[in-house]
């Protein structure tokens, strides 16, 4: 289809064998630092577009910034430990459990991760080296590495230290699967929350002392029913005690709609939730208790909004109930295991099934006994684990915590420190997430992770952090469980100190990127130091609540005081936040419902320069993308083509190699005009780049490529085709080469190929990306005559529909237009630009454009010639002359088309480049070309040969 993709493949060959990548970096070791992090993607599955997104957006701003002359961080790295490798391995292996994984042997486990972690690392590499994306692969860090985990160990220590790490005994999200609890933000991760379809119910509990009296309690968990210990009421809220089919029920006056859709009833009595505070219930299934319980409580989280306003309490599978049962003292029960399933033993239907089973058993159970009132089917939004998409419970678990909220008001500082492209995220979803930031649950009951290095003393239970290698007093080959479990440590006390088993939530470890990937503070200081805080970083949108967050976090955490980070920085200054990539319907990139095309076939079909321009400009940053192969079809040709065919139009038109001149003198209007148009661009772009506005800076492109191909190059053919001398058209080459040349620099970050296969043949240095990055010559700039130029590309578009709407071809000369701008009806050579470009005769000044349509004889004789003439030049291309090349032509026509022609000899001569023009019979002798047609009505034989 196009040569562009193999031209591509040809610089990617070119980039290696000259290690042009290697060369950039040595040409830029001593300067200024542009400082970067790469968030870690994970290596166990194949890229696909919204890496492709990401790769594009910091590859294009790294590469500007090495032009510009700084010393960039080019390093990329791997995510390789948590949840989805373990899941991943459990699935392959056929483990099901926690219980499966430890009788199959943690080590075997934690080795079958660590060879699934790079397995896709090729494909990576070899799809971000077809996209252009520089890096050292070979220098890549890892998350699983000795280094960076003990740099992960480091950064632990200072939060213990600062006294920012304590241990609870919490109801947390917690997923019965993975059988460990999640922080609150990976609830937050794109699909934990799903829409569930449950049958919610309303359980009687009968009030003691009271005959018949029953307390209406509605809950969507019938589950947690067992583990009740008391019910919530709000002191201020007014209760109705009812008459109801011979029985007597209480609930909020507000929510006595629950009992009129079931039938009569009859207000016995209203009370105050304070009268009915104290009283006690007869539990659904009584349970020894530890201490007094099945009681009413007051609450100020009980609401009318629905249920009954009656809350039914289990500390142990609420987050509010536990909060809750440390005021009130009440008892917590534990009726699930850690599998999410009925404790088996305690008497409760369904025991020993998974909780969401058991709700039916429960339900039975109920009903039988009369307790339960009526059941609702109700559509809710459920947390489900990000990973392995098991229902969450609210489980009651020990767990380490970074107390995030006593540094809740750093947090939000910090922020202020930072530009966010789009700018809304700052106060918006980023600026609102920090001020509601809660306690981050960093442990995790699993394997395969950095494990979290607190060592307990069996005997006095004291605890101690460690936060190096050296620490440990011994050497260690890998710092993975269940090798580190195996060191045991010397307590003050005489005691032995094991190491507790939790691992680090996976997030924790990507958050101390910074540190981990120079193994900071062990290696590299200095390093990390200078390059603290990033100049930059660029993920998608999700990562507000993930990546984002824990650099954040851990950021601020570690320059509480200055450690030699420096105090209260952020982690990034500055960072492009991308949206969701979506597939051609609108939804998720799915490989099933093929609603997008590969990244691969795109590469082949139009090369990645154009996937890249289409990644840039396609959408505003932060919104989400539609990849539609179509699009990026019109991209393709929209931008590359234009560019690329501008290019071959100097290749061309030059005699010799085209390369361009240092410096340059504008001749005419237009040259003067695309000069100053190029340095207004450059001006804009960089203006944009530093802002970080990539999608505002690409854009500009685009606009560019239209005046320089459609109105730059178009208006100045002539002076390729038919110089007037040989000056007028050196003048215009070099003006063109220069123009390609600085704009293939300034494009050089956004379309790394094009450029470059442009740029060799423009000038003598060895890559684009070895060049200063172009810098706008102000000089240069004439802004009214931009704005000048513009209104003359409006005249001419807006004659061109007259022309289209009266039915008269360009070719046809028209006399006279009359234009409304005086500045421009005074200029000769703005007149004459127009004049070309429509074809009319004179352009005059008058109160409105006005196209006059008049056709005299004259100007139809005209536009027969210039028909004539292209007929001539269709034949010259049939024949395969080169523009300098002579003909001979011969024609043989009706005596009034005769006569026409004679007249006009000496301007189709020069139009046509013809030595001789002759009318004669059509001979049977050969021709070159050959062409028999109707003109102006009449027949026409025309015939050429190389002269
Ligand atoms: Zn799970
Ligand atoms: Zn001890």
């Amino acid at each position: 289809m196009n040569q562009i993709p193999e031209i591509e493949k040809k610089i990617l060959k070119f980039w290696q064998k000259e290690n042009i990548f290697a060369k950039s970096i040595k040409l830029r070791q001593n300067k200024p630092f542009f400082s970067f992090y790469d968030g870690p993607p994970f290596a166990s599955g194949l890229p696909h577009h919204g890496n492709i997104l990401a790769s594009t957006i910091k590859d294009t701003v790294l590469r500007y910034w090495g032009m510009k002359g700084y010393q960039v961080s080019w390093r990329v790295g791997w995510d390789c430990h948590g949840l989805p490798v373990e899941n991943m391995i459990e699935g392959e292996l056929g483990l099901k459990s926690k219980k499966d994984i430890e009788k199959f042997g943690i080590e075997k486990f934690n080795q079958a991760c660590r060879k699934a972690v790079f397995r896709c690392q090729a494909d990576w590499e070899k799809t971000l080296r077809r996209l252009a994306r520089w890096s050292d692969y070979s220098d890549a860090y890892a998350t699983l590495d000795n280094d960076y985990i003990e740099s992960v160990w480091w950064v632990f220590k200072q939060l213990w230290d600062s006294g920012l790490v304590y241990q609870d005994y919490r109801v947390t999200p917690y997923c019965p699967r993975c059988g460990t609890p999640l922080s609150n933000f990976e609830l937050n991760q794109p699909g934990a929350y799903q829409d569930v379809e449950d049958e919610s119910v309303y359980i009687k509990f009968s009030l003691k002392g009271q005959k018949d009296t029953y307390l209406l309690v509605w809950t969507t968990t019938p589950w947690t029913l067992a583990a009740n210990t008391a019910i919530a009421v709000g002191s201020d809220f007014t209760y109705i005690k009812v008459k109801f089919n011979n029985e007597y029920y209480i609930l909020a006056k507000e929510r006595l709609e629950v009992l009129a859709k079931e039938g009569k009833y009859e207000i016995i009595e209203e009370l105050k939730g304070k009268d009915l505070a104290g009283q006690e219930y007869q539990p659904l299934y009584p349970m020894k208790l530890d201490k007094p319980g099945y009681r009413v409580v007051p609450a100020d989280f009980v609401s009318v909004e629905d249920g009954t306003g009656l809350v039914h309490i289990a500390p142990t599978f609420g987050e509010e109930d536990m909060e809750l049962g440390k005021q009130e003292n009440l008892p917590g029960i534990v009726t699930v295991d850690e599998e999410g399933k009925m404790v088996k033993g305690l008497k409760i239907p369904g025991e020993g099934k998974f909780v969401k089973k058991a709700d039916q058993d429960i339900k039975t159970d109920l009903k039988k006994r009369g307790l339960l009132f009526k059941e609702e089917k109700i559509v809710h939004a459920y947390p489900h684990c990000w990973r392995c998409e098991t229902p969450l419970l609210y489980y009651p678990i020990n767990s380490w915590y970074i107390a995030v909220t006593k540094f809740k008001k750093e947090l939000v500082a910090n922020n202020q420190k930072i530009r966010w492209v789009p700018g809304h995220l700052k106060q918006g979803r980023f600026g609102k997430w920090l001020e509601g930031a809660r306690d981050w649950s960093v442990s995790r009951n699993r394997y395969w992770g950095a494990p979290i290095p607190i060592w307990q003393c069996q005997e006095c239970e004291k605890q101690k952090a460690i936060g190096s290698i050296k620490e440990l007093g011994q050497t260690i080959k890998d710092l993975h469980r269940p090798t580190i479990d195996k060191v045991i440590l010397k307590c003050s006390c005489g005691g032995q100190m094991k190491r507790i088993s939790e691992v680090f939530d996976c997030w924790f470890e990507s958050g101390s990127m910074p540190y981990g990937q120079w193994h900071y503070p062990f290696q590299n200081k200095k390093l990390v130091e200078k390059t603290f805080p990033a100049d930059f970083i660029a993920e998608g949108i999700d990562q507000t609540r993930g990546w984002f967050y824990t650099l954040h976090v851990l950021a601020t955490a570690l320059t509480l005081k200055n450690l030699g980070l420096g105090k209260n920085q952020p982690s990034f200054k500055n960072v492009i936040v991308n949206g969701l990539i979506l597939g051609e319907d609108g939804k998720k990139l799915s490989k099933r419902l093929k609603n997008y095309t590969p990244p691969e076939i795109i590469f082949e079909q139009y090369g990645a320069d154009a996937l890249r321009y289409f990644l840039l400009t396609s959408t505003p940053m932060g919104e989400d993308y539609i990849v539609s192969e179509k699009r990026i079809a019109e991209t393709f040709r929209r931008t590359m083509l234009t560019f690329w065919n501008s290019f071959t139009f100097l290749e061309t038109y030059t005699d010799k190699e085209c390369l361009a001149p240092k410096s340059i003198q504008p001749g005419n209007i237009l040259d003067k005009w695309i000069v100053s148009r190029f340095n207004t661009l450059n001006q804009e772009v960089i203006d944009w780049m530093d802002k970080y506005e990539l999608t505002k800076a690409a854009r500009l492109f685009d606009d560019f490529l239209d005046d320089f191909s459609n109105w730059y190059i178009r208006r100045s053919r002539r002076r390729f085709q038919k110089p007037a001398n040989r000056q007028e058209k050196k003048q215009a080459e070099q003006i063109l080469s220069f123009v390609l040349l600085n704009l293939a620099k300034l494009a050089a970050p956004f379309l790394p190929f094009l450029t470059e296969e442009i740029y060799q043949k423009l000038e003598k240095g060895q890559s684009v990306h070895l060049a200063d990055y172009p810098k706008p010559n102000k000089k240069l700039i004439d802004k009214k005559l931009e704005e000048k130029m513009s209104e003359v590309r409006q005249i001419a578009a807006i004659v061109l529909a007259q022309r289209a709407k009266a039915g008269l071809k360009v070719r046809q000369p028209l006399n006279q237009l009359t234009i409304n701008n005086k500045q421009i009806a005074a200029d000769k050579e703005l007149v004459n630009l127009i004049q070309e470009e429509v074809n009319i005769k004179k352009v005059v000044f008058g109160k409105e454009i006005k196209l006059d349509t008049k056709l005299t004889a004259e100007l139809k004789a005209a536009g027969v010639i210039r028909d004539l003439i292209r007929l001539v030049q269709g034949m010259r291309k049939d024949g395969d002359l080169k523009p300098g090349d002579k003909i001979y032509l011969r024609y043989s026509t009706s005596l009034t088309l005769n006569k026409l022609i004679q007249k006009q000899t000496p301007e189709i001569k020069k139009e046509v480049s013809a030595a001789q023009i002759e009318n004669g019979t059509k001979r049977k002798e050969p021709f070159l070309a050959e062409k028999e047609v109707e003109l102006d009505g009449q027949k026409i034989w025309l015939g050429i040969k190389k002269k």
